[in-house]
């Protein structure tokens, strides 16, 4: 494992007018589960479809359809408890969670309240290099998505789109630790790193497979520790939960505006409203709701029409050990197999797709150089290139292993590489073959070498002069030397040979 120290997360001090607050932060996020099905019926869940294409009856509340539990969707969230490190419960059940909306045709959301399938767990939030800070989570439940409510399509009416009624969410809850709108983001990114590593939710924030309810109380410097301490929430202040949030930078800007908006209540000497609110980022403001409902308000029962879900230990530990390498291994690993620091092992470990890449160019090479060339000149060139995928790189690790190997080698200088690199990018080919073809190779014979400064110093008697009184002006030939072979002589050679004739 990585040499880690592990500390709580660390508050974000707001000043008041009247002294200093606190921020506490508890998220829960919504995900999106990887499945084919849907949770309980066989309609397919696939993103931009048609809209009401994708609709079963038992997703459109037909009387009479009974639900049928998907198990690969019980899997996927086994996986994503024991990626986080977490109690799995081999006894779990649904529940009905009862309420009308337009997009909710059956008149109740099937969820887990009392027995949710994943108990404890943890996430390690990085915020700096070295540290990792702790983040506990408090359940993961499955649950059914409802569909999507349109508005903006016709001034006197609106529409309803089924096709994501039902559809397996899993609703991962932490406990009240993240104390900054930094480490929220952060803690956000991680869970997504973790699950697109895990397969188990694709993380696509902008398609709403991922989306948060922001819940942000603010206390007094202390009261946290006690809440920590006792585990009694009456030492915290009073909570106002944000709705749906689909993007890291709302997120942030939410918990600042919301946390002023509570202190400005408090040191009036008001009260914080417990409630749910929406951000307006144009606006930049949260606004009320909907005071907040409990959970007797939606009148929870058990669901008549599935059995509780039982899993057996063995089920638990087959999906355990077919888990791939998660990303704080991965990049522990990184460092000590290929002597990587931290940050070059955490860019390269972001996407699983990044680091098979690296590892592939890095079997054979040097881990430090083929890190270099991956971050340095692959990823730019597919940034620039309209943020091309990894997956779709026009170079592949064989080709960029082969590169790299001719610098290692001797054959090509970094500078060479680069050209031979841009080659490879855009035509294709055989590095080596590339090289040998075109005559890019480092030219290391001295002989050659020799040649070209002797020339350089016959035709320039005058800047000898000067060069013998001032050796900082050595340079100078060397940089004429290196234009005469067209880059490709070895600069160690030709500053030696430079130096040794103009010494003499
Ligand atoms: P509900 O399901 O009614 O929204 P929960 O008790 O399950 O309420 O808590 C939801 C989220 O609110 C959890 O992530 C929890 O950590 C967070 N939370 C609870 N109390 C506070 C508080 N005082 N300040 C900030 N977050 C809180
Ligand atoms: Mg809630």
């Amino acid at each position: 494992m990585l040499d880690l120290t592990y500390e709580a997360p660390k508050p974000k001090v707001i000043a008041g007018a009247k002294h200093d607050w606190e921020l506490v932060i508890g998220l829960e996020v919504h995900a999106q589960v990887q499945s084919n099905a849907k949770l309980f019926s066989g309609a397919s869940t696939k993103f931009g479809a048609e809209p009401n294409n994708n609709v079963a009856f038992v997703d459109a509340g037909m009387p009479g359809m009974l639900p049928v539990i998907n198990s690969e969707c019980v899997a996927q969230a086994v996986r994503t408890g024991l990626g986080l490190k977490a109690d799995i419960n081999l006894y779990s059940a649904f529940d009905r969670k009862n309420y009308f909306y337009p997009d909710l045709p059956q008149g109740y959301q099937i969820s887990q309240l009392y027995h949710p399938i994943v108990g404890e767990g943890e996430v390690l939030v990085d915020m700096e290099p070295g540290i990792a800070r702790v983040v506990r989570i408090e359940r993961i439940h499955l649950e059914q998505d409802a569909g999507k409510s349109i508005h903006d399509m016709d001034p006197n009416m609106s529409f309803v789109d089924l096709n994501r009624t039902g559809v397996a969410l899993m609703e991962i809850v932490s406990r009240p630790d993240i104390r900054g709108p930094e480490e929220a983001a952060a803690y956000v990114l991680k869970l997504r790193q973790i699950m697109r590593y895990l397969g188990t939710c694709d993380g696509n924030m902008q398609n709403g497979s991922m989306r948060a309810d922001v819940n942000v109380s603010v206390c007094l410097p202390g009261a946290y520790e006690k809440y920590k301490e006792t585990g009694d929430f009456s030492h915290l202040g009073t909570r106002c939960e944000i709705k749906n949030m689909n993007s890291t930078r709302f997120i942030q800007q939410a918990i600042e505006v919301e946390a002023k908006r509570q202190i400005a209540i408090l040191e009036a000497g008001g009260e914080v409203d417990q409630e749910t609110r929406l951000y307006d980022p144009d606006k930049g403001e949260t606004r009320s709701m909907r005071s907040k409902e409990e959970a007797h308000d939606y009148r929870y029962f058990p669901c008549p029409d599935l059995l509780p879900l039982e899993i057996e230990q063995a089920y638990v530990d087959d999906l355990k050990a077919a888990l791939p390498e998660l990303p704080d291994e991965k990049r522990a690993r990184f460092m000590s197999e290929f002597g990587l620091s931290e940050y070059d092992a955490s860019v390269l470990t972001a996407e699983a797709e990044n680091a098979a890449f690296f590892e592939d160019v890095a079997d054979g090479s040097d881990g430090k150089l083929a890190a270099n060339w991956v971050i340095n000149e692959l990823f730019g060139r597919l940034k620039k290139d309209d943020d091309r995928e990894i997956t779709d790189s026009p170079v592949s690790p064989a080709q960029l292993s082969g590169i790299i190997a001719l610098i290692t080698k001797g054959d090509i200088s970094g500078k060479i590489a680069k050209d031979l690199f841009e080659i490879v990018y855009t035509e294709g080919g055989d590095p080596a073959e590339i090289v040998e073809a075109r005559g890019m190779k480092q030219v290391t014979d001295t002989g050659a070498i020799e040649k070209a400064v002797d020339e350089i110093i016959a035709a320039n008697p005058a800047q000898v002069e000067k060069a013998r009184e001032n050796p900082k002006l050595a340079g100078w030939f060397v940089g004429q030397v290196m234009k005469a072979t067209g880059g490709k002589a070895n600069p160690k050679a030709v500053n030696e040979i430079v130096a040794a004739k103009l010494g003499g």
